[in-house]
């Protein structure tokens, strides 16, 4: 059969899906700086694929402009077309950034982080998801019968990554039924939301091509195990240095590293819609699943909304470049590039108010009552994807961190998902993200 090989260049959008458009590779030097047309309105179609109440209808032109520096080609051997794709910046047809580009804002928020404080953040996003085929049996947590049964995927995906230029961290068999982990080396700036797009397009992928079917959901089922994305933070100075670490710090962590921190976990139950963005995210954000119910600092605890993660003391190792802060009240719901630009922007708010280094919390947060957790200032976060919004619309400052036109498509795109799964039953509500995460 005759065949040309095509290109397409990807974007992230609220609903954190990958979309973009494909053309002829051969005409990938004409589309280099002018990118292929987009529309305003696909920024805020749901997940379910429902086009929501979209300020901009019918009306506008874009253009998606490919990053060449995000360009991936992996051939798998197998005789299907390689994977080639590039991920771009959503602009104006005069080359002028789109205020809802979230590559954009992600890169924006950086900058300003550079420029305020002079360090860089370095980030990774570890990654769970579940084989939908695989049911019943959770015997085989972190089992060597559970690596083994999926090991010729994890090898597949691993060479995937690798030929990418993601460097492949470790595979592993997690808890759920099903469920497995996928982990990656820290990139600074972009790179680290870029590469869990890679991550996510490539782990589709090597499904794909092995005839399997993986999901990324927050939630597989109601009661069920959580699929979380924990981001990995940490910071360099101009020189390339680690910065994240002083050992007289609390908990370990230097001084503008603590106010970051301290922001981010501030100023979290106001944006936690944007990192934890479905439905089902807020049945996994509920205490004792291991992911976060609460805007708390953990030492080495996972039932932390950012944990202080361990570092391996061992000869030979270098602990000031482990030590790493991870942020866990987020799921594969939402654009990575999403995700991280409203982490920085509250870890930036933080550094500028000069908040000290939140206390580690070390007991049962459930067993204290408002006012306690107040006194310690700590919260519940919100229990639902309707409360976390209504928290992101009415917070003032929140908000202001973002263009007005992004937060008003935000969630206008989020009631739409909202107002579409509405009839369905809880079950039906898992099963319906499961098919489209
Ligand atoms: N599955 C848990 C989550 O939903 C995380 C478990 C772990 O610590 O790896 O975030
Ligand atoms: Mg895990």
């Amino acid at each position: 059969m005759i065949r040309e090989d095509l290109v397409i260049v990807c974007c992230t959008d609220i609903a954190g899906q990958v979309r973009g458009k494909g053309f002829p590779t051969v005409d990938l030097g004409r589309r280099r700086n002018r990118g292929i047309g987009w529309v305003p309105t696909n920024a805020a179609i749901t997940a379910f694929g429902v086009i929501p109440d979209s300020p901009f209808g019918s009306i506008g032109d874009l253009l998606v402009v490919p990053d060449e520096r995000t360009e991936v080609r992996v051939d798998f051997r197998d005789g299907s077309p390689a994977e080639h794709f590039f991920l771009g910046d959503i602009r104006h047809t005069d080359g002028k950034p789109w205020d809802c580009c979230l590559r954009h804002l992600l890169a924006q928020a950086l900058e300003t982080l550079t420029a305020e404080t002079g360090l860089t953040l370095q980030s990774t996003f570890e990654h769970e998801f579940h084989f939908i085929d695989e049911t019943g049996w959770s015997g085989s947590s972190f089992s060597q019968d559970g690596f083994r049964i999926e090991q010729a995927f994890g090898e597949t995906l691993t060479a995937a990554l690798r030929a990418a230029g993601v460097e492949p961290d470790s595979f592993l068999r997690e808890y759920g039924p099903g469920q497995y982990e996928v982990t990656t080396g820290p990139q600074a700036g972009v790179t680290g939301a870029d590469h869990a797009i890679v991550l996510r397009i490539l782990t589709r992928a090597t499904a794909f091509r092995l005839g399997r079917r993986v999901s990324f959901t927050p939630l597989r089922s109601p009661g069920g195990v959580g699929n979380g994305v924990h981001i990995h933070m940490s910071f360099l100075d101009a020189e390339g240095r680690p910065v994240t670490h002083d050992p007289k710090g609390v908990g370990g962590l230097a001084k503008v590293p603590a106010s970051f921190v301290a922001g981010a976990l501030k100023y979290l139950p106001s944006y936690v819609a944007l990192t934890a963005p479905s439905i089902v995210s807020y049945a996994r954000l509920t205490p004792h699943r291991w992911s976060a119910a609460f805007n708390n600092l953990g030492f080495r605890d996972r039932e932390a909304a950012i944990r202080i993660c361990p570092v391996a003391e061992v000869p030979g190792q270098d602990p000031e470049r482990q030590f790493n802060v991870e942020f866990r009240a987020a799921d594969a719901a939402a654009s990575p590039h999403l995700q991280l630009a409203a982490v920085v922007l509250a870890g930036l708010q933080g550094i500028r108010e000069g908040l000290p280094a939140p206390t580690p919390t070390h007991d049962d947060l459930t067993l204290l009552n408002g006012r306690a957790l107040a006194a310690r200032g700590l919260v519940r976060l919100p229990q639902s994807l309707p409360l976390a919004l209504e928290r992101f619309a009415g917070d003032k400052l929140v908000r202001s961190w973002f263009p007005d036109a992004l937060v008003d498509l935000y969630v206008r795109a989020k009631r739409g998902e909202i107002a579409a799964l509405k009839d369905l039953s809880e079950d039906a509500v898992c099963r319906a993200y499961e098919q489209v995460y």
